[in-house]
């Protein structure tokens, strides 16, 4: 038999970051030790009230379906988080559907809202999956560059030059991966006028919102005027709970677009799994100071990163207002930034990814994640820049 597969296939490769993790592996498996500065992962345990919550949901039995949206003291969380935390107002029983990690969020944004030839316009560099998700619609990725210059901060002229008749979505990921920027109320602002002036969509993804550092302040774009009703907010629990292996998360959206999100996430999910709805639920009621926890030990770590980066010639780096990642320019090493990682992986065992594997735009950068210990970290970059010097 002769298998044919989508021809969507084609255009939509495998994760970039996994192929990474899996160069890795390879050495791991011969027993060598790799310091890991690559997958977005935070490092914590999940905080014990958020397993205990799940684990009694178990014990009682708690292991159906629950409602498409999700079960309704969790959606009531949500909204209540939605408006003290970010300023949108919420009504939990027709706005909001939990989903299956923010992945699944942004996937049936765009399945929902997306027809072959539409355009959407994405900051690059970019998380690779809002241009894949893009493809599955067969809907045109339309990058606007942001600038190491500017320190990673959209131009909202450079979004207004790239829109067309086509363009129906603009997506927004503040903080941002891979650049740890965080766009500013002023620049939001600017966004959501455009997304006024040209009838657009707005995809606002702010998984990092909690990771945030020097006073800098987080701002959802739903919350501005006008913006509610065009707006559709994705956020989670991957990553300020540490709960990346729960799959668990959220997108919130005025009621006649969530009834046709629901329908994608009826066909892909059903709903999210019941006894982790608890442990979600257990994480918004009583979590805020382990999150301050973790957001002090983020902010020395990068600190360090930061000291590392100053001290080693030929790196250059905008310094990062949030997230867990700082995106350095590896432009005066040369090489380019896959031969770089790949020679820092052989040379100082410490896995990194290449910069173009979110975007053009990132060409002859590298991610550093800081989501590992304070002690691998600092180990990592110590024998980084004895490579580099190395190579000098
Ligand atoms: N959005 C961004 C910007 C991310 O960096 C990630 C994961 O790294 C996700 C979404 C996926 O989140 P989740 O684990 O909730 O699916």
């Amino acid at each position: 038999m002769k298998i044919k597969y989508a021809d969507r296939m084609k255009r939509i490769a495998l994760s970039g970051i996994r192929k990474v993790f899996e160069k890795a592996e390879k050495l791991e498996a011969k027993g060598i030790k790799v310091i890991h500065l690559d997958l977005g992962r935070p490092d914590f345990d999940t905080p014990v009230h958020i397993k205990e919550a799940a684990k009694k949901a178990l014990d009682e039995g708690f292991v159906f379906y629950t409602s498409n949206y999700g079960i309704k003291e969790l959606r009531k969380a949500i909204s209540k988080k939605l408006l003290e935390d970010n300023g949108i107002e919420v009504d939990p029983e027709r706005e909001i559907i939990v989903t299956i990690g923010v992945s699944e969020a942004i996937f049936i944004s765009i399945m929902a809202t997306l027809n072959p030839g539409d355009e959407v316009i994405v900051p690059d560099p970019m998380y690779p999956c809002y241009a894949d998700g893009g493809e599955f619609a067969g809907a045109k990725t339309v990058p606007v560059p942001l600038r190491e210059g500017n320190n990673y901060r959209i131009d909202p002229n450079d979004i207004e030059k790239k829109i067309t008749s086509c363009t129906k979505m603009l997506i927004v990921d503040s903080p941002h991966n891979p650049t740890g920027c965080v766009f500013g109320k002023e620049t939001l602002e600017a966004i959501a006028n455009i997304a006024i002036k040209y009838d657009l969509l707005v995809l606002s993804d702010e998984i990092y919102e909690k990771m945030v550092y020097d006073g800098v302040k987080h701002y959802s774009i739903a919350s501005f005027p006008g913006m509610k009703e065009r707006t559709i907010t994705v956020n989670g629990f991957s990553k300020a709970y540490s709960m990346t292996g729960w799959r668990i998360g959220y997108v919130v959206a005025s009621e006649n677009l969530i009834t046709s999100l629901m329908k994608v996430h009826q066909q892909t999910a059903i709903c999210a799994p019941s006894f982790i709805q608890k442990g979600a639920l257990s994480a918004l009621i009583n979590s805020s100071n382990c999150i301050d926890e973790m957001i002090k030990e983020f902010a020395r770590r990068r600190k360090l990163v930061l000291d590392y980066l100053n001290e080693m010639e030929g790196i250059t780096y905008a310094k990062p207002d949030g997230a867990f990642y700082v995106f350095p320019s590896i432009r005066n090493i040369g090489m380019n930034d896959e031969e770089l990682t790949d020679y820092l992986l052989e040379e100082a065992r410490v896995s990194l990814v290449p910069g173009s594997y979110f975007g053009k735009c990132g060409r002859d950068h590298i991610r550093i994640a800081y989501s590992t210990s304070y002690d691998n970290i600092e180990k990592g970059l110590a024998r980084i820049s004895k490579a580099l010097k190395k190579i000098r």
